[in-house]
């Protein structure tokens, strides 16, 4: 049985599980760019061919973690700009183990 939440990042958009199907926490960082849309393929040997439009993400969530004190205290590297529990049966359809 799957365990933890699946959530949408705020800041890319990635919708991820928060562990993994055996129970392992994972841990979500943003990637520098997001595809946004396509665009005709500069050289195109075919003339459907398209590109990926990219973006840089701004406000980058990072869910490893850093030490912040002399005590061991850890938190998030980075907040980002939040993430929204995925509530859309069929997305979490896709995220259920066979
Ligand atoms: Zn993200």
């Amino acid at each position: 049985m799957a365990t933890g939440n699946v959530v949408q990042c705020n800041a890319c958009g990635g919708i991820y599980r928060t562990h993994q199907l055996d129970g392992t926490e994972y841990y979500h960082a943003c990637p520098p760019q997001r595809v946004i849309g396509t665009k005709p393929a500069p050289t195109p040997t075919d003339p459907n061919a398209t590109a990926p439009i990219f973006e840089a993400v701004a406000n980058r969530r990072d869910e490893n973690v850093k030490v912040t004190d002399d005590q061991g205290t850890v938190a998030i590297k980075a907040e980002g700009l939040g993430v929204t529990p995925v509530t859309d049966p069929a997305i979490l359809a896709a995220f259920t183990a066979a």
